[in-house]
């Protein structure tokens, strides 16, 4: 579903990623760790699209990245073709980003509508079903406002579930969530790789890795060390780098 092999992006004269390789099968979960600064982010952001990478390739479910290839020549893609190849993905932030404006439902709707132009009755339908399924069927009308932080996490997730995404990339989702708040968007994100979903999860939650991913993935300095089976990694840390990082965070 994912799959990196070389990749560099650089902003200005700070080389952010190195040469990153990484594949992610369908249905895998690979949960990625590492330093702030590391450059787990801006990998998520070129898995998405939504940074040009310098060099190496990027292929999402098969597709090149950023490009358009025919008759053995690679053609730049326009702004337009970005979007809509972007719209395949689902991502979801340490901020939530919900419409402060807009009930639970209405955020849920928002992109299926305008976007992909589906009839509201259905994208309604739909919306509750995911409102329902992230545990938030008696909230459908409350604003973000009204909300705690970890059901605002979980209408962001039925938010990106709306556009029928083939990966979902999650950034550090429970990171600016209270503590008594962490479990519950977890839990929706175990029952997700439950059902199948391929995701990528920048988390600092060990147990989840350990439990939920197939693989991880430790980062330092725009490059992966070390990559593997979770428990083997958590266990067992074969780089000195990442056994300092992992003394710090376990
Ligand atoms: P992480 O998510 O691991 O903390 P990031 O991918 O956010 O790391 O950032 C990696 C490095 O890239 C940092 O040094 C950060 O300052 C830099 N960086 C990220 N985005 C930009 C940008 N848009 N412009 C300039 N520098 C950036
Ligand atoms: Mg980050």
């Amino acid at each position: 579903m994912v799959e990196a092999s070389g990749v560099h992006k650089r902003f200005g004269r700070t080389e952010v990623l190195r040469g990153v390789d990484l594949t992610v099968q369908p249905g895998e979960v690979c949960c990625v760790i590492g330093p702030s600064g590391s450059g787990k982010s801006t990998l998520l952001r070129c898995i998405n699209h939504l940074e040009r990478i310098d060099a190496g390739r990027m292929r999402v479910a098969g597709e090149l990245i950023g490009y358009r290839e025919s008759g053995g020549k690679l053609h730049e893609l326009r702004e337009s073709e970005i979007a809509r190849k972007r719209q395949d993905i689902g991502m979801v932030f340490q901020r939530f980003n919900l419409f402060p404006h807009r009930t639970a439902l209405e955020n849920v709707i928002e992109a299926p509508v305008t976007v992909r132009r589906v009839p509201k009755a259905q994208a309604r339908r739909r919306a509750v079903e995911l409102l329902d399924r992230v545990g938030l069927a008696d909230r459908r009308d409350a604003y973000p406002a009204q909300l705690s932080g970890g059901q605002q996490q979980r209408v962001a997730i039925a938010r990106a579930l709306a556009m029928h995404p083939r990966l979902m990339l999650f950034d550090e989702p429970t990171s600016a969530l209270d503590p008594e708040l962490v479990g519950e968007v977890l839990d929706v994100m175990r029952g997700l790789a439950a059902d199948g979903m391929t995701m990528v999860v920048v988390t600092h939650e060990m147990g989840f890795a350990r439990e939920v991913g197939d693989a991880l993935v430790f980062m330092d300095e725009g490059r992966i060390v070390e990559a593997g089976a979770p428990r083997t990694v958590l266990a067992d840390p074969q780089h000195e780098r990442t056994r300092a990082f992992l003394s710090k965070v376990l």
